[in-house]
C-alpha cells in the first residue's frame, strides 16, 4: 500500500424520498450523511457496519450508480459527482464494482465470453483479436479455464460465477474496484476462494479496493483500514490491526464483541434496540438511543472527528 490518495470524499450526502410514510407522507431516508474518507492508492478499505447502515449506497454513489445529494468525490483530483457524459465514461473504465450475488450480477442468457466482452465494446475500440486476448487473459486470471468461456452463468458454482464477475470487473485494467458484499452470497466452503483471489488481485495489480461488508472476520483477513458506519455515519477508522486490538468507539466494541472468533473474553456487549430508521434519525450522537456509555449531552450535542491516523466521533475521546 501506498500512501498517495487515490479517492477524496468530502462530506458527502445521500438522500431517497419515499412515499410510504405515516398518511402516506413524504419520507426522506437519509442513507449517507456526511461521510468525510480518503481511500489511499493500493489499500483494501473496508467499509463495516450492520445492514441498513448506508454501506452499500456509499460504494454506489462511489461510482455513481447513486446520485449524490451535495459533497464531493475526488478520484485523481476530479469530482466524480460533476463530470459530463464523456469524462463519466471514462471514468467508469477505471472504476469497477463486484456486486453481492454472482447470480443476479451474471446475463443468464449471455455466455460467459459475451459478458467479458461488453464492456470492452462499449468503452473501447480495440479489435475483436485484442478483445478476445484481454478476455482469455482475465479469466486464466481468475483461475478460471477458457474453455469456460463458452459456456452460460448457470453451468457454474457460486464461487466460480463470482470468479467471473470479478473478471468481468477487470477486463478494463481498472484502478479502483468497489466490491459489495462479494462473498457473502456463497457457501462459507468457498469464500476463502474468492477472499484469497481479491488479495491476490490486489497484490499483483496494487488495485484499491473498498470492501463492503458486515463481516468483521473477512475484514481482518483482508483489509488494510477500516470503517465503521452507523446510520450514513463512518464513527470510527483506523487500520485493521487497530481496529481490533484497540477499537475505541462503543459501537465498534460491540461489533467486534459479537463475532466469537474475535472475541476471546466471552463478554458480549447487548446493544439496546434495533438500528434507527434512517428516516428517523436521533438528535445529537446518531449512536445515543443504543449507546451503553451514553452521557446526557450525547442526546443533543454532535461528537465531532478526533484523531489523525485512529480517528473517531464519540465525546468519550474529546
Ligand atoms: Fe456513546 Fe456518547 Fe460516544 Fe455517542 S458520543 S458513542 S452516545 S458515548
Amino acid at each position: 500500500m501506498q500512501d498517495k490518495t487515490l479517492v477524496t470524499i468530502k462530506d458527502l450526502y445521500v438522500e431517497y424520498h419515499s412515499n410510504r410514510g405515516i398518511l402516506n407522507r413524504k419520507k426522506t431516508i437519509h442513507a449517507v450523511n456526511g461521510v468525510s474518507l480518503d481511500i489511499k492508492k493500493g489499500e483494501i478499505l473496508a467499509v463495516a457496519g450492520e445492514s441498513g447502515c448506508g454501506k452499500s449506497t456509499l460504494a454506489k454513489a462511489l461510482i455513481r450508480l447513486e446520485p449524490a445529494k451535495s459533497g464531493e468525490i475526488l478520484i485523481n483530483g476530479k469530482n466524480v459527482l460533476t463530470l459530463d457524459k464523456i469524462d463519466l465514461k471514462e471514468f467508469r473504465k477505471h472504476s469497477q464494482m463486484v456486486f453481492q450475488n454472482p447470480y443476479a450480477s451474471l446475463n443468464p442468457k449471455m455466455k460467459i465470453f459475451d459478458i467479458l466482452k461488453e464492456p470492452l465494446e462499449i468503452n473501447t475500440d480495440f479489435s475483436k483479436e485484442k478483445i478476445e486476448d484481454i478476455i482469455k487473459e482475465k479469466i486464466k486470471l481468475v483461475g478460471l479455464d477458457e474453455n469456460c468461456l463458452e459456456l452460460f452463468p448457470h453451468e457454474f458454482s457460486g464461487g466460480q460465477r463470482q470468479r467471473i464477475a470479478i473478471s468481468r470487473a477487470l477486463v478494463l485494467n481498472p484502478e479502483f474496484i468497489i466490491a459489495d458484499e462479494p462473498v457473502s452470497a456463497l457457501d462459507v466452503s468457498i469464500q476463502a476462494q474468492v477472499i484469497n483471489l481479491l488479495k491476490e488481485l490486489k497484490e499483483k495489480y496494487n488495485l484499491t479496493i473498498v470492501l463492503i461488508t458486515h463481516d468483521m472476520s473477512v475484514i481482518q483477513y483482508l483489509a488494510d483500514r477500516v470503517a465503521i458506519m452507523y446510520l450514513g455515519e463512518i464513527v470510527e477508522c483506523a487500520k485493521t490491526n487497530d481496529i481490533f486490538t484497540t477499537p475505541l468507539h462503543p459501537y465498534t466494541k460491540a461489533l467486534l464483541s459479537s463475532v466469537p472468533q474475535i472475541n476471546k473474553t466471552g463478554r458480549k456487549i447487548i446493544l439496546k434496540g434495533d438500528l434507527p430508521s434512517p428516516a428517523n434519525i436521533p438528535e445529537g450522537c446518531k449512536f445515543h438511543t443504543r449507546c451503553p456509555n451514553a452521557m446526557e449531552k450525547c442526546k443533543t450535542c454532535k461528537p465531532q472527528e478526533k484523531g489523525f491516523s485512529h480517528k473517531v466521533k464519540c465525546f468519550l475521546y474529546e
